[in-house]
């Protein structure tokens, strides 16, 4: 069984932040990257929104410069992903994907979150080809282009404002009949000339040469009126909401509804003490690598304080 101080569970912006913060305040912090070392951002292409890279950078490249930072100052970062844990009393523990128990005296939660997909075979075959599930990320490619945004909720809308200022022209395929959105959002992306709602509309594949170049799309699927069409597009984006990658801590902290981790704002606090969470898995709004890089250096700061506190320093 090993002991450490700082256990970060994760490995996206905000658990290699924290590796980084937890490493200079001599705190030996050991990092379990999980299945996607690097987190979402290894599925981006490129990254022109986090300050620092002028020139823009590739997701992957950002992410194996965050681990190399992180690794300078002493972090342990382990190819293991983390499949249970106990937080009922200190050292806490986690046991890993190859059975193995850690204990620690501090944690660190930066699990992430995952986009969620239709499951469409598509939607792999052009990922990265016009597939996105982030239109700060990549609505930048598609300037003067026609993309599709597809849901009805505040994310769906927010996505299609934010491209309907970029782009000639969107569509917002909504399964039903209505938007799921505030009345205030919906009303903004009523008042766009250049966004046009589908309601009603499920997509069932994507196609094109190099890259998407259009959707079919089906219009009151399996009733009388069902019908058939395509849209020319370049990009297609899914903003049918995003979940939390948090399962393995039900029951051992307090999520909320959706299943994001409950921190104790402005910190990083969750109602276990010595237990703290950083980027997407707490943080249902921003979703950010900024974001959660800036609460990775929160929760290491935190958790820095709270073995002084505890006399574990
Ligand atoms: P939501 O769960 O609110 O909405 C998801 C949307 O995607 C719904 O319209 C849903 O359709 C649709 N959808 C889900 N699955 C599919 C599918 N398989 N095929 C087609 N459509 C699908 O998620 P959001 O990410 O929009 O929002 C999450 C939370 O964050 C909400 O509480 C929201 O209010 C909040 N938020 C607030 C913002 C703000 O205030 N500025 C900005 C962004 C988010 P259906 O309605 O049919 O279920």
């Amino acid at each position: 069984m090993e002991k450490v101080r700082v256990l970060i569970i994760g490995s996206g912006p905000a658990g290699y932040t924290a590796g980084i913060y937890a490493s200079r305040a001599n705190l030996s912090p050991v990092i379990y990257e999980g299945d996607q070392p690097g987190g979402q951002l290894i599925q981006t292409t490129e990254i022109e929104n986090f300050p620092g890279y002028p020139e823009g950078i590739q997701g992957p490249e950002m992410m194996e410069e965050f681990k190399k930072q992180a690794e300078r100052f002493g972090a342990k970062v382990i190819s293991r992903r983390i499949d249970s844990v106990d937080f009922s009393q200190r050292p806490f523990k986690a046991v890993d994907d190859a059975g193995e128990t850690i204990e620690a005296d501090a944690v660190i939660i930066s699990t992430g979150a995952s986009a969620k997909y239709l499951g469409l075979p598509d939607e792999e075959k052009y990922r990265g080809m016009g597939v996105s599930a982030c239109a700060t990320c990549d609505g930048f490619f598609y300037r003067k282009k026609n993309v599709a945004v597809v849901g009805g909720g505040d994310t769906a809308c927010e996505e299609a404002l934010y491209l309907s200022n970029l782009c000639k022209k969107v569509y917002l395929i909504v399964r039903k009949g209505y938007l799921r959105a505030s009345e205030v959002m919906q009303k903004r992306v009523r008042e766009k000339e250049n966004i046009s709602i589908l309601f009603n509309c499920n997509t069932t594949g994507l196609f094109g040469e190099d890259g998407v170049e259009g959707a079919h799309v089906v219009k009151n699927l399996g009733t009388p009126e069902e019908d058939h069409f395509t849209i020319d597009i370049d990009g297609f984006f899914l903003a049918i909401g995003h979940n939390p990658n948090t399962g393995i801590f039900k029951g051992q902290i307090d999520l909320d509804e959706q299943g994001y981790i409950k921190t104790q704002a402005p910190t990083t606090k969750t109602n276990i003490p010595g237990v703290f969470a950083a980027g997407d898995c707490a943080d249902p709004i921003y979703r950010q690598a900024i974001v959660a890089a800036g609460t990775g250096a929160r929760a290491a700061l935190d958790a820095e304080k709270f073995l002084m506190d505890s006399n574990d320093l």
